[in-house]
């Protein structure tokens, strides 16, 4: 563990003077929505290249400010992450496998050649910043707080090589309830004419550049009705939406996923694959082609598609639409059963049995 026997950082925390009102705080938490609301502090430590991570501070949320010269404003250099807090019944707050968001922002920063932060900073970030807003994390049903850890190139600098500057931050914003009114199957657009990753590319890496190219192909989506785009490789196997991986049931209780060096490994899908072999599912990482998806569906080997990730869980996949064909998805019981399991150990309402939950 290359973490072993690292000291606690030591945070210097300034106060909010002008945080927003408990009465105004409330009002933002009965209706939060989604990325629009931001908690009253953020977190950042810098990186040098001579000083390492150093001044690890608290601080109120607001503007960076940013040399026009910054490297991330001109080739990207950037990378995020995101996690979640949860309220428990008797008010604990609570995140979900930070380990393993801390360990994917390293292997993001090794890609774009940022440094990597020890994941226990990473997750004493988290600490820091719920120390002073734990009162943002809400307390409704499905509501949780949104935890954005970011990555960029900050040193004013217009040669093309790695950074010598870099800041860390954390910013928080509540959200509600993905689903108001039930979990609703998602339509899917299938996107032929642009690809989110190559071989050998950024595609692993949570990086800004792959949601920005992804943009194009999702307004493709909307213009075809659809919900959310699926991406192919070079070989047509499946890859996975633009922000949540894809699964398959089939009609024995295999559950298979597509597995390639280019797909974002998600978190949620970890942890739903792990819960479905609890229950004596068998499970599979492998490429999956476009054509045993479709020709799957149609003969009724495949009996159920559903899409996973941070933000909405679990969804179900209700319709794949391309430039020539229409497949209506079979509709299963299994995505929404596990998603019931999941976000019960999340909130604290069953029995945290490998150890997911930390308390912050
Ligand atoms: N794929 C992509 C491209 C994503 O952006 C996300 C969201 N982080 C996921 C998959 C799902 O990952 P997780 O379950 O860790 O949120």
């Amino acid at each position: 563990d290359p973490d072993a026997g690292l000291e606690a950082l030591e945070f210097a925390v300034t106060r909010n003077l002008t945080a927003a009102s408990a009465a105004r705080r409330e009002e933002i938490l009965a209706n939060p929505g989604f990325g629009t609301h931001f908690t009253d502090h953020m977190v950042d430590i810098c990186w040098s290249v001579r000083g390492g991570w150093h001044r690890p501070r608290v601080q109120p949320y607001g503007p960076i400010t940013l040399d026009p010269a910054a490297a991330v404003l001109h080739y990207g250099q950037e990378i995020f992450e995101g996690i979640k807090a949860y309220r428990h019944a008797d008010g604990s707050v609570h995140t979900f496998r930070p380990d393993q968001n801390g360990r994917r922002l390293q292997r993001s920063a090794r890609r774009l050649a940022l440094p990597e932060l020890p994941v226990e900073w990473f997750i004493q970030s988290l600490r820091e910043l719920i120390a002073v807003d734990g009162d943002w994390v809400p307390s409704g049903a499905d509501q949780s707080l949104y935890l954005r850890p970011f990555m960029f190139a900050k040193e004013a600098f217009l040669g093309v090589r790695p950074a010598n500057k870099v800041a860390y931050y954390l910013i928080a914003s509540p959200a509600g309830a993905y689903f108001t009114g039930g979990v609703k199957p998602v339509s899917i657009w299938l996107s032929e004419d642009y690809a989110r990753a190559g071989k050998g590319g950024t595609g692993a890496a949570k990086t800004g550049g792959n949601y920005a190219s992804s943009l194009l192909p999702q307004a493709e989506a909307y213009e075809n009705e659809c919900d959310q785009v699926v991406f192919l490789d070079q070989d047509r196997n499946v890859e996975e939406l633009g922000g949540m991986n894809v699964v398959f049931v089939y009609k024995d209780g295999t559950i298979v996923t597509p597995q390639s060096d280019s797909i974002l490994e998600g978190i949620t899908r970890d942890s739903i694959l792990q819960l479905a072999r609890d229950r004596g599912h068998k499970v599979e990482g492998r490429a999956v082609s476009l054509d045993e998806w479709r020709q799957g569906v149609a003969s009724g080997d495949i009996v159920e598609v559903f899409a996973c990730g941070t933000a909405a869980v679990v969804t179900p996949i209700g319709i794949l639409k391309g430039h020539d064909f229409f497949d209506e998805q079979p509709v299963g019981e299994l995505a929404l059963s596990l998603r019931e399991e999941l976000t019960d150990i999340q909130y604290g309402r069953r029995e945290d049995k490998h150890g997911w939950l930390v308390r912050l």
